[in-house]
């Protein structure tokens, strides 16, 4: 059943647990998500990342949110739909427009002043319109970089309650020690940091970017710290990359290439496990 992301932040704030955001790029990975959602009756959301509509042209953002909208309401189980990154005023109220009711301004590139303009500024405008937003302080960048290291960059817990309380975000991406693509070294969240913002800004779910290959022991206690949205994506891309390689390899000598046919149910059978376990495993709704 489609329902609104703050709803299910609101379920996840309750149960102290995290709902996880899974970067799908095309409908296949959004229906395997909807339907190990169903089969663990845990809720889920699916996430666009806008890159994937205006650079690699997987899908218009029209298109996309109706065909999330279709797919939730085939469940019984909460289903909602947001849009990853988008880093302007003009880029959040397109998706806006396009049916997404939940969004995230990123200025975390900013200045603190500057990302609190920019964010506020979205923040009046779509909260009119119903719409929650989330932002981002501190900076959460690639795993591939080693300035991700940097405490610089770390979430500070006053400059994360300056920012709530100016801006009226519905909730806050946070900068302990994730990062977004592979790691390279196992990374090591910074808790006490992580408990410290908590503590800043208590009513205010916290969201964790660069969900893959954080150990588990180490996410169930961010969620048990105030993590309430999750985002995973490079973990769940490199599976769809690699069922996709399996079905090929499987087909290579078939003399009937209209056999393509297949592969989508094929590709769901290999990852809806995945996701369902990701699922059991992560979230306690
Ligand atoms: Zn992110």
């Amino acid at each position: 059943m489609y329902e609104k992301v703050s709803n299910i932040l609101k379920m996840a704030k309750e149960s102290n647990t995290a709902v996880i955001g899974f970067v799908c790029m095309d409908y296949v990975m959004a229906r395997t998500v909807v339907y190990a959602a169903e089969a663990t009756n845990t809720p889920a959301l699916i996430m666009l990342y806008p890159e994937h509509v205006t650079v690699q042209h997987t899908t218009g953002f029209a298109k996309y949110a109706a065909m999330v909208k279709e797919l939730a309401n085939e469940v019984k189980v909460p289903i909602g739909l947001h849009c990853d990154h988008d880093f302007s005023y003009n880029a959040v109220l397109n998706t806006v427009q396009n049916g997404f009711e939940s969004v995230m301004m990123d200025g975390s590139m900013h200045d603190l002043d500057t990302n609190i303009a920019m964010t506020k500024e979205v923040v009046d405008k779509l909260h009119e319109m119903g719409v929650c937003v989330e932002g981002e302080i501190g900076h959460v960048g690639a795993a591939s970089n080693v300035d991700n290291d940097k405490e610089d960059l770390y979430t500070k817990p006053d400059a994360a309650a300056k920012f709530c309380k100016e801006t009226g975000v519905d909730s806050l991406a946070v900068s302990i020690g994730n990062a977004h693509g592979e790691y390279k070294d196992t990374p090591h969240l910074d808790m006490e940091r992580l408990d410290q913002i908590h503590a800043a800004v208590p009513d205010v779910p916290l969201v964790l970017h660069g969900g893959s290959g954080i150990p588990d022991d180490q996410l169930l206690i961010a969620f048990s710290k105030g993590i309430n949205k999750f985002n995973l994506g490079t973990d769940y891309l490199r599976r769809y990359f690699n069922a996709i390689s399996e079905f090929v390899a499987e087909n290579a000598e078939n003399p009937d290439p209209v056999k393509i046919i297949n592969m989508p149910a094929y590709v769901q059978e290999k990852l809806q496990p995945y996701v369902e376990e990701r699922l059991r495993t992560l979230c306690h709704f």
